[in-house]
Order: structure tokens, then sequence, then C-alpha cells
């Protein structure tokens, strides 16, 4: 399994898209420019690779402004958690606001429960109920890889903000003691923003979990 990372939009948001074989799935897909349109999709197609659908872990702005893009570009579906479906739906609201008047929302979209685990072709996904920066926000664990998908929960030295709607700073180190820290150790995190980090660098010297 290969993962690629792409960093995108005003909010350096990582885009990341996982292949095997020559198929792959897009987690997060912050591409709103027209140049970063073009440079997801000339490494997948430049990869001959067959898009199978996108996941999304949290339904902020800048982690699903490629959506309409991708999901009409390859005819694939979408899935969000189902508990971020509310703040999805608010994002045509707010958008222009925050300086995204190009947003286009696309209502087609498949809820996620947090208790269902996903497959992409062999691979199994497990899905990790993370709320704390974002209410119904989820992990995608790729157990046999020992590969985690976090959004915006855990950074490298850093955790997710927890003063946007439905954010709270308890719930959320308690997501990450409780659940991501209960993970193997060598388990590698992909974060929504920064760099790529471990569960045992996280537990050793990250400063906001001591
Ligand atoms: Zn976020």
């Amino acid at each position: 399994m290969e993962v690629k990372s792409f960093t995108f939009n005003d909010y350096q948001e990582n885009t990341y898209v996982v292949a095997t074989g020559d198929k792959c799935i897009i987690i997060d897909p912050g591409n709103y420019s027209e140049e970063e349109n073009f440079l997801i999709k000339s490494f997948i197609n430049e990869r001959s690779l067959k898009p199978q659908y996108i996941l999304i872990t949290h339904a902020h702005i800048d982690h699903v402004l490629g959506i309409d893009f991708l999901s009409k570009e390859y005819l694939i579906d979408v899935y969000i958690p189902s508990s971020e479906k509310e703040i999805y739906n608010n994002i045509p609201s707010y958008a222009p606001i925050f300086g995204m008047s190009n947003y286009k929302h696309n209502d087609k979209v498949i809820l996620v429960e947090h208790s269902n685990d996903i497959f992409f072709d062999e691979i199994k996904i497990s899905t990790l109920f993370l709320p704390g920066h974002s209410p119904g926000h989820l992990g995608y664990f790729f157990e046999k890889e020992n590969v985690c998908f976090s959004g915006d929960v855990l950074f490298k030295n850093s955790i997710g903000r927890t003063d946007l709607p439905g954010g709270d700073f308890d719930t959320l180190i308690s997501s990450i003691k409780n659940t991501l820290f209960r993970l193997d150790d060598d388990v590698i995190i992909y974060p929504g923003h920064g760099p790529s980090t471990t569960i045992r660098d996280e537990i050793n010297e990250n400063p906001f979990l001591k």
C-alpha cells in the first residue's frame, strides 16, 4: 500500500491518496484551486489509478473542498461520518465568509457510522470514533498496514483545536489517550495538517499530552 500526500488550500490541509495495485481511495480531499485539481488528477491519471471512493474524517471546510471536483471527475461515492452531516450541510452558508466563494457543495454523500468497517480492495479499515475537535470525527485505521489517518485530532507535537462548533477539550484529550494511544506504538499517524508521526513519538514527546 502506498500513501501519497498533498498539502492543499489556504489551511495547508493534507489530502491523501492511498493506493494498492491499480486502485486508490482519497482521504480528505482539500483541493480547491484549478492548479490543485490538476495536481491530484495528474497524479491519479499518470499512475493509471482507479479511484474507488472518497473518505472524510470530519466536515470542516478545508477537508472537503475537493469533494465536488473528484466525485464528478471519477464518478465515485463520498463517505462522511454520520454525526458530521449537520456540519457538512452548513458549509455553503459560511464558505464565502472564509474566502471560498468557489466552493461547490455536493449533497450526494453516504453516511458512515463509527461502528462500520470499510473495505478497500482486500484491506480492512476500522473506523475510530475521535470526537473533540469536531463532534462526529472519525479516524481511519488500516490495521494490518499499521497506519491511521487521524484528521485533526492528533498532530506531531500538537493537538487539534477545540474552539470550533461542537469542539470540546476534555473530549479531545480522551479520544487521544483512550483510543489513539491504545493503538500499537508503531502505528503511523497521517494527520490532517503537518508531518506524519507515530503513536510512540506522540506518547513520548507531545507536550500537550504529558
Ligand atoms: Zn478540522
